[in-house]
C-alpha cells in the first residue's frame, strides 16, 4: 500500500514533519565521516551550510540543494539518504545546500519564518536566506549540473523540471524511468498549468514572464548547462518520496 495516495493533502501538505535541526545534525555528521567538508553561508542563527567534497581533477562539478520550501521534507531526508549510500560519481567534485529554510521547517510551511516564498527571491534577493546563498554561489566555479530537491503536495506522481541551455543531452528520460521503479509519475499533460510530456515540464525561460525568479532560473542564468527541479508527490508515503528523489538524483548524475 506505499505507492497509493493517501488523500491528506486538503488544501496544503498536511502529512509528516521534521525535526529540521536533528536532520541536519544527522547530515553534518555522515557528511564529515565521508570526506565532505562544510562552509558556512550565513552566520546567523538557524545557519545555514553548504558541503562540498571536491577532487582536484574532477571531470565534473555536481551541485544539489534542498529544503528551498518548508512543507517539503523529502528534499533534506533525501540529501541526507544520498550521504548515506555515498553512490556519487567517482569523478565528480559536489557541491551540497542540504537545506536553504530552515525557519520554515519548524512551521511546516512553503514559506520562510517572514511568510516569504524563498524558491521566487534570487532576482535581486530580499531575504538573508537567498542573499547569502548566491553570495556563496557566486564564489564557487561553474558548475556542470545542478539539481533541486522538491515536493509538490497536489501532484499525482513524481515529475520534474528541465531547464536547459542544449548544449549537453537531456537526462529527463533517465530520470523518470528510475522514479517510475519505485514511485508513480505524474502523467497529466499539463502540470502547474505548464505543458508536461511523461511527468518532464521544459519551461519557457523568458524572464519577462517571471520576474520572481525561482532558484533554477538563477542557476540557469549563471550558465549552468542543465538544471533538474525535482518535484516528489507529498500525498504519498515519506519513504517513497525519499525513495523517488534518491533514484532520480543518482540517474541524473550518473
Ligand atoms: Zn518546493
Amino acid at each position: 500500500m506505499m505507492h497509493v495516495k493517501r488523500g491528506l493533502n486538503l488544501g496544503g501538505y498536511r502529512g509528516e514533519t521534521i525535526d529540521i535541526q536533528g536532520v541536519l545534525r544527522e547530515i553534518e555528521i555522515v557528511a564529515a565521516g565521508r570526506g565532505w567538508s562544510q562552509e558556512v553561508m550565513r552566520e546567523a542563527e538557524p545557519r545555514l551550510i553548504a558541503l562540498k567534497r571536491l577532487w582536484p581533477n574532477a571531470a565534473r562539478r555536481l551541485y544539489l540543494s534542498a529544503g528551498l520550501h518548508g512543507d517539503e521534507p523529502a528534499g533534506p531526508l533525501a540529501a541526507l539518504e544520498l550521504l548515506r549510500q555515498d553512490a556519487w560519481p567517482a569523478d565528480a567534485s559536489l557541491w551540497l545546500c542540504p537545506c536553504l529554510n530552515p525557519t520554515g521547517f519548524p512551521l511546516n510551511c512553503r514559506e520562510n519564518a517572514q511568510g516569504v516564498d524563498l524558491n521566487r527571491d534570487y532576482l535581486n534577493a530580499k531575504t538573508t536566506e537567498i542573499q547569502a546563498h548566491t553570495a556563496w554561489l557566486q564564489q564557487q566555479p561553474q558548475f556542470d549540473l545542478g539539481v533541486g530537491l522538491h515536493e509538490d503536495w497536489e501532484s499525482h506522481g513524481f515529475y520534474l523540471y528541465e531547464t536547459s541551455h542544449g548544449t549537453h543531452p537531456s537526462r529527463a528520460e533517465k530520470a523518470i524511468a528510475a522514479v517510475s521503479a519505485v514511485c508513480p509519475i505524474d502523467e497529466s499533460p499539463e502540470i502547474e498549468g505548464r505543458p508536461a510530456v511523461h511527468g518532464v515540464i521544459r519551461p519557457s525561460l523568458d524572464p519577462r514572464l517571471r520576474p520572481r525568479w525561482p532558484e533554477a532560473y538563477y542557476l540557469h542564468r549563471q550558465q549552468v548547462p542543465l538544471v533538474y527541479t525535482l518535484e516528489a508527490p507529498s500525498d504519498f508515503e515519506l519513504p517513497v518520496r525519499v525513495q523517488a528523489l534518491v533514484a532520480a538524483v543518482w540517474a541524473i548524475f550518473e
